[in-house]
Protein backbone atom coordinates (compact mmCIF):
# COMPACT_ATOMS: atom_id res chain seq x y z
CA UNK A 1 0.00 0.00 0.00
CA UNK A 2 1.81 3.28 -1.08
CA UNK A 3 0.44 6.25 0.83
CA UNK A 4 1.37 10.09 -0.10
CA UNK A 5 3.38 11.95 1.86
CA UNK A 6 0.75 14.38 1.91
CA UNK A 7 -1.63 12.40 3.38
CA UNK A 8 1.09 10.56 5.29
CA UNK A 9 1.54 14.23 6.79
CA UNK A 10 -2.25 14.55 7.49
CA UNK A 11 -2.52 11.22 9.46
CA UNK A 12 0.84 11.82 11.32
CA UNK A 13 0.69 11.49 14.84
CA UNK A 14 2.66 14.71 15.32
CA UNK A 15 0.10 16.95 13.53
CA UNK A 16 -2.89 15.66 15.63
CA UNK A 17 -0.57 16.02 18.48
CA UNK A 18 -0.12 19.60 17.52
CA UNK A 19 -2.96 20.47 16.37
CA UNK A 20 -4.65 19.87 20.37
CA UNK A 21 -1.91 21.30 21.86
CA UNK A 22 -1.36 23.96 19.70
CA UNK A 23 -5.93 24.73 20.15
CA UNK A 24 -5.79 24.64 23.49
CA UNK A 25 -2.62 26.73 23.95
CA UNK A 26 -4.28 29.44 21.52
CA UNK A 27 -7.85 29.38 23.53
CA UNK A 28 -5.77 30.20 26.58
CA UNK A 29 -3.16 32.76 24.82
CA UNK A 30 -6.21 35.16 23.66
CA UNK A 31 -8.09 34.80 27.09
CA UNK A 32 -4.65 35.84 28.26
CA UNK A 33 -4.09 38.33 25.92
CA UNK A 34 -8.00 39.86 26.06
CA UNK A 35 -7.54 39.73 30.15
CA UNK A 36 -4.43 41.43 29.27
CA UNK A 37 -5.88 44.28 27.28
CA UNK A 38 -8.35 44.91 29.44
CA UNK A 39 -6.50 46.02 32.31
CA UNK A 40 -3.94 47.53 30.01
CA UNK A 41 -7.32 49.66 28.95
CA UNK A 42 -8.69 50.55 32.46
CA UNK A 43 -4.73 51.97 33.46
CA UNK A 44 -4.25 53.98 30.88
CA UNK A 45 -8.07 55.31 30.99
CA UNK A 46 -7.19 55.86 34.79
CA UNK A 47 -4.11 57.88 33.83
CA UNK A 48 -6.10 59.79 30.75
CA UNK A 49 -8.68 60.85 33.69
CA UNK A 50 -5.85 61.91 36.42
CA UNK A 51 -3.95 63.72 33.05
CA UNK A 52 -7.07 65.74 32.39
CA UNK A 53 -7.65 66.50 35.94
CA UNK A 54 -4.16 68.09 35.90
CA UNK A 55 -5.38 70.77 33.40
CA UNK A 56 -7.15 72.87 34.79
CA UNK A 57 -4.27 73.78 37.09
CA UNK A 58 -2.74 74.92 34.12
CA UNK A 59 -5.00 76.83 32.23
CA UNK A 60 -7.59 78.22 34.87
CA UNK A 61 -5.35 80.68 35.76
CA UNK A 62 -5.83 82.46 31.97
CA UNK A 63 -9.77 81.77 31.42
CA UNK A 64 -10.43 83.18 34.56
CA UNK A 65 -8.34 86.26 33.67
CA UNK A 66 -9.26 86.41 30.00
CA UNK A 67 -13.01 85.94 31.38
CA UNK A 68 -13.05 88.30 34.18
CA UNK A 69 -11.55 91.03 31.62
CA UNK A 70 -13.95 90.04 28.89
CA UNK A 71 -11.01 89.06 26.58
CA UNK A 72 -12.33 86.69 24.05
CA UNK A 73 -9.51 86.71 21.63
CA UNK A 74 -7.76 85.50 25.05
CA UNK A 75 -10.35 83.18 26.05
CA UNK A 76 -10.50 81.62 22.47
CA UNK A 77 -6.44 81.05 21.92
CA UNK A 78 -6.48 79.26 25.36
CA UNK A 79 -9.12 76.95 24.39
CA UNK A 80 -7.36 76.17 20.92
CA UNK A 81 -4.56 75.78 23.17
CA UNK A 82 -6.12 72.82 25.36
CA UNK A 83 -7.69 71.91 21.99
CA UNK A 84 -4.37 70.62 20.22
CA UNK A 85 -3.92 68.33 23.30
CA UNK A 86 -4.08 64.66 22.28
CA UNK A 87 -6.28 64.19 24.96
CA UNK A 88 -8.93 66.85 24.66
CA UNK A 89 -11.47 66.71 22.24
CA UNK A 90 -13.53 69.34 22.99
CA UNK A 91 -14.08 72.31 25.64
CA UNK A 92 -16.82 74.17 26.63
CA UNK A 93 -16.75 77.53 28.87
CA UNK A 94 -19.77 78.82 30.63
CA UNK A 95 -20.07 82.34 32.42
CA UNK A 96 -22.45 83.60 34.97
CA UNK A 97 -23.52 86.41 32.52
CA UNK A 98 -23.29 84.25 29.28
CA UNK A 99 -21.37 86.79 27.31
CA UNK A 100 -18.41 84.98 27.75
CA UNK A 101 -19.51 81.50 26.82
CA UNK A 102 -17.63 79.65 24.22
CA UNK A 103 -17.11 76.12 23.04
CA UNK A 104 -14.89 74.23 20.99
CA UNK A 105 -14.43 70.57 19.65
CA UNK A 106 -17.15 68.21 20.03
CA UNK A 107 -19.29 69.11 23.08
CA UNK A 108 -22.06 67.40 24.86
CA UNK A 109 -25.59 70.04 25.01
CA UNK A 110 -28.15 70.10 27.24
CA UNK A 111 -29.80 67.04 26.08
CA UNK A 112 -26.31 65.02 26.15
CA UNK A 113 -26.28 65.00 22.52
CA UNK A 114 -22.87 65.80 20.62
CA UNK A 115 -22.16 68.89 19.06
CA UNK A 116 -19.42 70.08 17.01
CA UNK A 117 -17.47 73.47 17.40
CA UNK A 118 -15.44 74.66 15.29
CA UNK A 119 -11.69 77.07 16.41
CA UNK A 120 -13.93 80.26 16.09
CA UNK A 121 -16.70 78.23 18.33
CA UNK A 122 -19.51 78.27 15.65
CA UNK A 123 -21.64 74.93 15.36
CA UNK A 124 -20.61 72.92 12.23
CA UNK A 125 -21.36 69.73 10.92
CA UNK A 126 -17.92 68.45 10.57
CA UNK A 127 -16.79 65.78 12.98
CA UNK A 128 -13.12 66.18 13.95
CA UNK A 129 -13.40 62.48 15.13
CA UNK A 130 -14.40 59.85 13.21
CA UNK A 131 -14.79 56.99 15.56
CA UNK A 132 -15.85 56.97 19.11
CA UNK A 133 -16.73 60.87 19.60
CA UNK A 134 -20.03 59.26 21.05
CA UNK A 135 -18.19 57.46 23.95
CA UNK A 136 -17.34 61.17 25.13
CA UNK A 137 -16.45 61.63 28.67
CA UNK A 138 -16.29 64.94 30.65
CA UNK A 139 -14.62 66.61 33.42
CA UNK A 140 -15.90 69.90 35.08
CA UNK A 141 -13.92 72.52 36.91
CA UNK A 142 -15.43 76.02 38.35
CA UNK A 143 -13.87 79.40 37.20
CA UNK A 144 -13.59 81.24 40.23
CA UNK A 145 -11.92 85.16 40.09
CA UNK A 146 -9.15 86.00 42.99
CA UNK A 147 -8.61 89.24 42.40
CA UNK A 148 -6.36 91.24 44.85
CA UNK A 149 -8.83 93.78 45.69
CA UNK A 150 -10.96 90.80 47.29
CA UNK A 151 -10.79 88.76 50.39
CA UNK A 152 -12.75 85.62 48.70
CA UNK A 153 -13.61 84.41 45.12
CA UNK A 154 -15.65 85.88 43.01
CA UNK A 155 -17.42 82.56 40.85
CA UNK A 156 -17.33 83.28 36.86
CA UNK A 157 -19.17 79.93 35.59
CA UNK A 158 -17.45 76.71 34.81
CA UNK A 159 -15.18 75.23 32.16
CA UNK A 160 -16.10 71.41 30.84
CA UNK A 161 -13.24 69.31 29.28
CA UNK A 162 -14.37 66.67 26.86
CA UNK A 163 -12.13 63.64 26.12
CA UNK A 164 -12.86 60.50 24.47
CA UNK A 165 -12.38 56.66 25.54
CA UNK A 166 -11.40 56.45 21.85
CA UNK A 167 -8.37 58.20 22.43
CA UNK A 168 -7.25 55.14 25.00
CA UNK A 169 -7.72 52.38 22.51
CA UNK A 170 -5.48 54.31 19.86
CA UNK A 171 -2.98 53.98 22.95
CA UNK A 172 -3.00 50.94 24.29
CA UNK A 173 -4.24 49.46 20.77
CA UNK A 174 0.07 49.78 19.00
CA UNK A 175 1.56 48.15 22.22
CA UNK A 176 -1.07 45.32 21.67
CA UNK A 177 -0.36 44.71 18.17
CA UNK A 178 3.19 44.40 18.94
CA UNK A 179 2.42 41.96 21.60
CA UNK A 180 0.12 40.41 19.03
CA UNK A 181 2.85 40.11 16.17
CA UNK A 182 5.71 38.71 18.71
CA UNK A 183 3.13 35.74 20.02
CA UNK A 184 2.22 34.83 16.87
CA UNK A 185 5.60 34.24 15.85
CA UNK A 186 6.65 32.68 18.66
CA UNK A 187 3.61 30.61 17.91
CA UNK A 188 4.83 29.23 14.62
CA UNK A 189 8.66 28.71 15.80
CA UNK A 190 7.36 26.43 18.62
CA UNK A 191 4.89 24.48 16.16
CA UNK A 192 7.70 23.79 13.91
CA UNK A 193 10.59 22.74 16.91
CA UNK A 194 7.91 20.73 18.59
CA UNK A 195 6.53 19.25 15.22
CA UNK A 196 10.53 18.48 14.64
CA UNK A 197 11.15 16.52 17.59
CA UNK A 198 7.77 14.31 18.23
CA UNK A 199 8.44 13.63 13.89
CA UNK A 200 12.00 12.45 14.84
CA UNK A 201 11.11 10.80 18.29
CA UNK A 202 7.86 9.40 17.77
CA UNK A 203 6.66 9.48 13.92
CA UNK A 204 9.20 8.63 12.43
CA UNK A 205 10.30 5.09 15.10
CA UNK A 206 6.15 4.22 14.71
CA UNK A 207 6.45 4.60 10.82
CA UNK A 208 9.26 3.25 10.24
CA UNK A 209 7.88 0.25 13.17
CA UNK A 210 4.73 -0.45 11.13
CA UNK A 211 6.88 -0.60 7.67
CA UNK A 212 8.41 -3.08 9.02
CA UNK A 213 5.82 -5.18 10.33
CA UNK A 214 4.19 -4.69 6.98
CA UNK A 215 7.12 -6.12 5.14
CA UNK A 216 7.40 -9.21 7.35
CA UNK A 217 6.62 -12.58 6.08
CA UNK A 218 3.39 -13.71 7.05
CA UNK A 219 4.45 -17.73 7.25
CA UNK A 220 8.09 -17.08 9.08
CA UNK A 221 7.64 -13.66 10.80
CA UNK A 222 11.56 -12.06 12.14
CA UNK A 223 12.58 -10.04 14.82
CA UNK A 224 12.39 -5.98 14.30
CA UNK A 225 15.39 -3.94 14.91
CA UNK A 226 14.45 0.15 14.77
CA UNK A 227 17.13 2.99 14.11
CA UNK A 228 15.95 4.55 17.53
CA UNK A 229 17.29 7.90 18.21
CA UNK A 230 17.68 6.81 22.13
CA UNK A 231 19.03 4.52 23.78
CA UNK A 232 17.32 4.09 27.51
CA UNK A 233 13.68 2.18 27.78
CA UNK A 234 11.01 3.76 26.87
CA UNK A 235 7.48 2.76 25.39
CA UNK A 236 8.72 2.40 22.13
CA UNK A 237 11.63 0.37 22.85
CA UNK A 238 9.05 -2.19 24.97
CA UNK A 239 6.02 -2.32 22.24
CA UNK A 240 9.41 -3.47 20.15
CA UNK A 241 10.23 -6.01 22.60
CA UNK A 242 7.00 -7.10 23.40
CA UNK A 243 6.20 -7.40 19.34
CA UNK A 244 9.81 -9.31 19.15
CA UNK A 245 8.88 -11.29 21.98
CA UNK A 246 5.14 -12.23 20.59
CA UNK A 247 7.02 -13.45 17.13
CA UNK A 248 9.15 -15.52 18.53
CA UNK A 249 6.60 -16.93 20.85
CA UNK A 250 4.39 -17.58 17.75
CA UNK A 251 7.83 -18.82 15.34
CA UNK A 252 8.23 -21.19 18.22
CA UNK A 253 4.97 -22.36 18.77
CA UNK A 254 4.32 -23.29 15.17
CA UNK A 255 7.70 -24.89 14.17
CA UNK A 256 6.22 -27.02 17.49
CA UNK A 257 3.00 -27.57 15.83
CA UNK A 258 4.43 -28.42 12.39
CA UNK A 259 7.36 -30.94 13.84
CA UNK A 260 7.09 -34.65 14.21
CA UNK A 261 8.57 -34.96 17.93
CA UNK A 262 10.79 -38.13 17.36
CA UNK A 263 12.08 -37.83 13.82
CA UNK A 264 12.33 -33.90 13.45
CA UNK A 265 10.10 -33.79 10.32
CA UNK A 266 7.38 -32.73 9.22
CA UNK A 267 4.28 -34.16 11.02
CA UNK A 268 1.02 -35.31 9.27
CA UNK A 269 -0.67 -31.68 9.77
CA UNK A 270 2.04 -30.16 7.73
CA UNK A 271 1.55 -32.72 5.23
CA UNK A 272 -1.95 -31.96 5.00
CA UNK A 273 -1.24 -28.53 4.01
CA UNK A 274 1.49 -29.03 2.15
CA UNK A 275 -0.74 -31.28 -0.16
CA UNK A 276 -3.75 -28.93 -0.63
CA UNK A 277 -0.68 -26.07 -1.38
CA UNK A 278 1.16 -28.23 -4.20
CA UNK A 279 -2.44 -29.36 -5.36
CA UNK A 280 -3.75 -25.90 -5.91
CA UNK A 281 -0.38 -24.18 -7.14
CA UNK A 282 -0.60 -27.35 -9.71
CA UNK A 283 -4.12 -27.23 -10.73
CA UNK A 284 -3.73 -23.56 -11.43
CA UNK A 285 -0.78 -23.52 -13.46
CA UNK A 286 -1.30 -27.10 -15.05
CA UNK A 287 1.60 -28.96 -13.80
CA UNK A 288 2.18 -32.29 -12.20
CA UNK A 289 3.59 -33.40 -8.90
CA UNK A 290 4.52 -36.53 -7.10
CA UNK A 291 3.98 -38.41 -4.13
CA UNK A 292 5.58 -40.73 -2.22
CA UNK A 293 4.52 -43.04 0.47
CA UNK A 294 7.00 -45.77 1.84
CA UNK A 295 6.10 -48.14 5.20
CA UNK A 296 9.41 -49.70 7.05
CA UNK A 297 8.72 -53.45 6.58
CA UNK A 298 8.41 -55.68 9.13
CA UNK A 299 8.84 -53.08 11.67
CA UNK A 300 6.85 -54.90 14.26
CA UNK A 301 9.41 -57.27 14.45
CA UNK A 302 12.41 -54.66 15.01
CA UNK A 303 10.44 -53.97 18.07
CA UNK A 304 9.48 -57.06 19.31
CA UNK A 305 13.58 -58.49 18.92
CA UNK A 306 15.19 -55.20 19.99
CA UNK A 307 12.69 -53.43 22.14
CA UNK A 308 11.17 -50.04 21.48
CA UNK A 309 13.54 -47.63 22.12
CA UNK A 310 15.78 -49.35 19.66
CA UNK A 311 12.85 -49.20 17.19
CA UNK A 312 12.42 -45.26 18.16
CA UNK A 313 16.38 -44.78 17.32
CA UNK A 314 16.01 -46.61 13.96
CA UNK A 315 13.17 -44.58 13.00
CA UNK A 316 15.64 -41.42 13.79
CA UNK A 317 17.75 -42.53 11.64
CA UNK A 318 15.64 -43.68 8.83
CA UNK A 319 14.23 -39.66 8.49
CA UNK A 320 17.78 -38.54 8.39
CA UNK A 321 18.59 -40.92 5.43
CA UNK A 322 15.43 -40.02 3.77
CA UNK A 323 16.49 -36.59 4.44
CA UNK A 324 19.73 -36.49 3.17
CA UNK A 325 18.54 -38.26 -0.43
CA UNK A 326 15.70 -35.83 -1.32
CA UNK A 327 15.71 -32.37 -3.36
CA UNK A 328 15.76 -29.05 -1.46
CA UNK A 329 12.10 -28.67 -2.66
CA UNK A 330 10.73 -31.77 -2.13
CA UNK A 331 8.57 -31.98 0.97
CA UNK A 332 9.56 -34.75 4.01
CA UNK A 333 7.21 -35.83 6.86
CA UNK A 334 5.97 -38.40 8.75
CA UNK A 335 2.60 -40.40 7.65
CA UNK A 336 2.17 -42.64 10.98
CA UNK A 337 3.80 -44.84 12.68
CA UNK A 338 6.35 -45.83 10.62
CA UNK A 339 5.32 -44.52 6.99
CA UNK A 340 6.44 -41.61 5.21
CA UNK A 341 5.27 -39.08 2.71
CA UNK A 342 7.51 -37.42 0.13
CA UNK A 343 5.86 -34.26 -1.98
CA UNK A 344 7.77 -34.03 -5.50
CA UNK A 345 7.31 -30.71 -6.28
CA UNK A 346 6.89 -29.90 -9.86
CA UNK A 347 7.84 -33.56 -10.52
CA UNK A 348 6.86 -36.26 -13.76
CA UNK A 349 6.03 -39.88 -13.00
CA UNK A 350 9.61 -41.08 -13.72
CA UNK A 351 11.58 -38.55 -11.48
CA UNK A 352 9.53 -39.88 -8.69
CA UNK A 353 9.93 -43.57 -9.52
CA UNK A 354 13.69 -42.94 -9.41
CA UNK A 355 13.59 -41.20 -6.81
CA UNK A 356 11.86 -43.68 -5.06
CA UNK A 357 13.86 -46.34 -6.18
CA UNK A 358 16.97 -44.65 -5.33
CA UNK A 359 15.75 -44.32 -1.97
CA UNK A 360 15.05 -47.79 -1.82
CA UNK A 361 18.30 -48.77 -2.31
CA UNK A 362 20.30 -46.71 -0.21
CA UNK A 363 17.81 -48.09 2.45
CA UNK A 364 18.34 -51.34 1.89
CA UNK A 365 22.22 -51.24 1.85
CA UNK A 366 21.76 -49.01 5.37
CA UNK A 367 23.60 -50.59 8.27
CA UNK A 368 21.24 -49.94 10.94
CA UNK A 369 23.11 -49.84 14.24
CA UNK A 370 22.37 -52.82 16.87
CA UNK A 371 19.98 -54.04 13.92
CA UNK A 372 21.70 -54.43 10.62
CA UNK A 373 19.56 -54.12 7.17
CA UNK A 374 16.34 -52.83 7.10
CA UNK A 375 13.92 -52.67 4.00
CA UNK A 376 11.19 -50.56 2.83
CA UNK A 377 8.02 -50.75 0.59
CA UNK A 378 7.02 -47.58 -1.89
CA UNK A 379 3.92 -46.11 -3.68
CA UNK A 380 3.98 -43.76 -5.89
CA UNK A 381 1.37 -41.62 -7.47
CA UNK A 382 1.66 -38.53 -9.49
CA UNK A 383 -1.02 -35.82 -9.85
CA UNK A 384 -2.24 -35.24 -13.08
CA UNK A 385 -5.36 -33.16 -12.86
CA UNK A 386 -7.02 -35.07 -10.04
CA UNK A 387 -10.59 -33.55 -8.80
CA UNK A 388 -9.19 -33.53 -5.19
CA UNK A 389 -6.02 -34.54 -3.34
CA UNK A 390 -7.52 -37.42 -2.16
CA UNK A 391 -7.78 -39.50 -4.84
CA UNK A 392 -3.92 -38.75 -5.86
CA UNK A 393 -3.09 -40.01 -1.94
CA UNK A 394 -5.11 -42.95 -2.29
CA UNK A 395 -3.70 -44.13 -5.39
CA UNK A 396 -0.56 -44.34 -3.49
CA UNK A 397 -1.74 -45.35 -1.19
CA UNK A 398 -3.26 -48.65 -2.87
CA UNK A 399 0.28 -48.44 -4.63
CA UNK A 400 2.13 -49.01 -1.27
CA UNK A 401 -0.36 -51.95 -0.73
CA UNK A 402 0.74 -53.25 -3.81
CA UNK A 403 4.56 -53.18 -3.21
CA UNK A 404 3.89 -55.13 0.33
CA UNK A 405 1.31 -57.85 -1.76
CA UNK A 406 3.91 -58.42 -4.20
CA UNK A 407 7.06 -59.11 -1.73
CA UNK A 408 7.96 -55.62 -0.24
CA UNK A 409 11.12 -53.64 -0.35
CA UNK A 410 9.66 -52.54 -4.11
CA UNK A 411 8.49 -49.51 -5.68
CA UNK A 412 4.96 -49.75 -7.28
CA UNK A 413 2.77 -47.11 -9.09
CA UNK A 414 -0.49 -46.40 -9.71
P1 LIG B 1 4.72 -54.48 7.17
O1 LIG B 1 4.58 -53.00 7.18
O2 LIG B 1 5.89 -54.92 6.40
O3 LIG B 1 3.48 -55.14 6.72
O4 LIG B 1 4.98 -55.00 8.63
P2 LIG B 1 5.07 -54.14 9.92
O5 LIG B 1 5.56 -54.95 11.01
O6 LIG B 1 5.85 -52.90 9.67
O7 LIG B 1 3.56 -53.86 10.13
P3 LIG B 1 2.83 -52.51 10.45
O8 LIG B 1 3.23 -51.49 9.45
O9 LIG B 1 1.37 -52.82 10.54
O10 LIG B 1 3.33 -52.18 11.90
C1 LIG B 1 4.01 -50.98 12.23
C2 LIG B 1 4.70 -51.13 13.53
O11 LIG B 1 5.58 -50.04 13.73
C3 LIG B 1 3.78 -51.12 14.68
C4 LIG B 1 4.47 -50.38 15.77
O12 LIG B 1 4.93 -51.21 16.80
C5 LIG B 1 5.68 -49.80 15.10
N1 LIG B 1 5.76 -48.41 15.36
C6 LIG B 1 4.93 -47.45 14.92
N2 LIG B 1 5.33 -46.25 15.39
C7 LIG B 1 6.44 -46.47 16.15
C8 LIG B 1 7.29 -45.62 16.90
O13 LIG B 1 7.14 -44.40 16.99
N3 LIG B 1 8.35 -46.19 17.54
C9 LIG B 1 8.57 -47.51 17.49
N4 LIG B 1 9.64 -48.02 18.15
N5 LIG B 1 7.76 -48.34 16.82
C10 LIG B 1 6.71 -47.83 16.13
MG1 LIG C 1 5.50 -51.55 8.22
MG1 LIG D 1 2.90 -49.31 8.82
Amino acid sequence: MIISPFKRFRQSIALHLLTTIFSVYFLVAVVVTVVQLYKEYEDTKAKFYKEIQTLPATFNRGIVDSVWTYNKELLQSILLGMHNLPIVVGIKVESIDHKMDLQIGAVLNEKNEITYYDSSGKVTQQKEFGLGTDTLFKHEFPMDYQGVAFDHKVPLGQVTLYSNNQLVFDRVKYGFLLILINSIIKTIALWFIIYYFIKKYLGQPLEEFTTKIRNQDVQSPQAIDLNLPWTDTNELVILKDSYNQMIQGLNKHKILSITDKLTGLFNRLKLDEALNDEFNRSNRFNRTFGIIILDIDYFKRVNDTYGHQVGDQALIQFAKILKENIRKIDILGRWGGEEFMIICSEADFQGTIKLAQSLREIISKYDFPTIGNLSASFGVSIYDGDENIDKVIARADNALYKAKANGRNRVESK
